[in-house]
């Protein structure tokens, strides 16, 4: 895979915890329980693994980070973690990409997580209640132009879905600075 995208083999990567930690990376290296993971070094691939949850790519001037956000890390914020981290370090997400992730059609929830979120209600295709995870995650982007890659990981075929199967597989999401950006 590495060959196919040009890009180093030795990734920075992080043990997911559905928390809002979110650690810079300076080097390839295992960082430890986080949910995000941003870096201002050109080359150096930065990962997470998902199914289900959502997978973000913030991109700043010379920084880029991703994020694995399920209900308990929008709730807690990592994404406006992350924003806030790249704002301190002088490089403002200017733009973020949202990959698949399990949609309100089929992310039926309690009443508990819909109150975690703080909002965000909808209701899947069969009318049970449900919440929309990559609006909420989006709310913690105030002002960036955010793409959405509409794709429900559970309903859409082609991808792993914990919720549809138990799958221990992910997507991974990677992301990297060009060299000569
Ligand atoms: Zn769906």
């Amino acid at each position: 895979m590495c060959g196919v995208l040009d890009i180093p083999s030795a990734w920075a990567l992080i043990d997911q915890i559905h928390g809002c930690d979110v650690v810079v990376a300076y080097a390839p290296d295992h960082l430890g329980e986080a949910d995000g993971i941003m870096t201002s070094v050109p080359l150096l691939p930065i990962a997470i693994g998902t199914a289900d949850c959502v997978p973000l790519v913030l991109t700043g001037h010379q920084t880029v980070a991703v994020i694995h956000a399920g209900w308990r890390g929008v709730a807690a914020g990592v994404v406006g973690e992350a924003f806030r981290m790249m704002e301190e370090a002088g490089s403002a997400v200017r733009s973020a990409v949202i990959g698949p992730h399990i949609g309100s059609c089929c992310y039926e929830v309690g009443p508990d997580v819909i109150d975690a979120i703080g909002g965000f209600a909808k209701s899947t295709t069969s009318g049970a209640p449900s919440v929309d995870l990559a609006g909420a995650a989006r709310a913690q982007l105030p002002g960036v132009d955010v793409t959405v890659i509409d794709k429900c990981t559970m309903h859409d075929g082609g991808f792993y879905s914990h919720r549809e199967n138990a799958t221990p597989h992910r997507q991974v999401t990677v992301a990297w600075i060009p060299q000569d950006s």
